[in-house]
């Protein structure tokens, strides 16, 4: 197999719980695992059109001692098998067990925990992604502003917006979805419309509390 050179790829980095599957608290139960509506759709369409499918995801019950590893790959072993049943999958996976000590989710507390980069900046170094060209899908602000920080072209919210406003993007980088299947519609138009697209500018942003060393 030839690898491709480095940052050449496109990605679309997408967030787990509330996302691909539902949300349950915890979750350590393979039997447990649901596909959300339109997540099969989504991803044979992105791997269609060329994109490496990368999960990330904050995993702080693993860091609380709520669940462990072992559990945790379990989940995303079931994940795996239902993606093949949908005929699709993800292309890599990456977790952070980071604990957060704070209330805000929009502050970076450490690199790899979301809104922090580091899971993305990482994908794109193991698989030669293009930042520029990627994007970020997720059910909560700290998702978008992963994106914004690792550099992506832009961002889809799924779901029910958030509460709370969001803190201040740049024009244009964040869109909203019903499902992941509408979020990936979004991106696939965007390779139709786009012009070469403005890399996003983390220095606009007032939350881009970059995490200390
Ligand atoms: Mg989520």
């Amino acid at each position: 197999m030839t690898v491709p050179a480095a940052g050449t790829r496109p990605a679309v980095f997408l967030d787990r719980d509330g996302t691909l599957i539902r949300d349950v608290p915890h979750l350590g139960d393979p039997r447990r695992v649901e596909l959300l509506p339109g997540t099969g759709r989504a991803l044979r369409r992105l791997t269609a059109a060329g994109f490496v499918t990368v999960l990330v995801t904050n995993q702080s019950a693993i860091g609380r001692g709520l669940i462990d590893e072992t559990a945790y790959r379990a989940v995303g072993a079931a994940l795996d098998t239902l993606l093949a049943d949908e005929g699709c999958r993800l292309d890599a996976s990456y977790f952070c067990p980071e604990v957060p000590r704070g209330a805000d989710r929009t502050v970076i507390e450490h690199p790899d925990r979301k809104p922090g980069p580091g899971m993305l900046l990482r994908a794109a170094a193991d698989l030669g992604l293009d930042l520029a060209a990627s994007w970020m899908v997720g059910d909560m602000v700290s998702d978008v502003l992963a994106g914004l920080h690792a550099g992506c072209r832009g961002a889809v919210l799924v779901g029910a917006a958030p509460a709370g406003a969001p803190p201040a993007l740049p024009a244009g980088f964040v869109r909203t979805a019903p499902d992941v299947a509408a979020a990936a519609d979004l991106v696939l138009a965007s390779l139709r419309t786009d012009a070469p697209s403005p890399q996003a500018r983390p220095g606009d942003v007032r939350t881009s509390e970059r995490s200390r060393p």
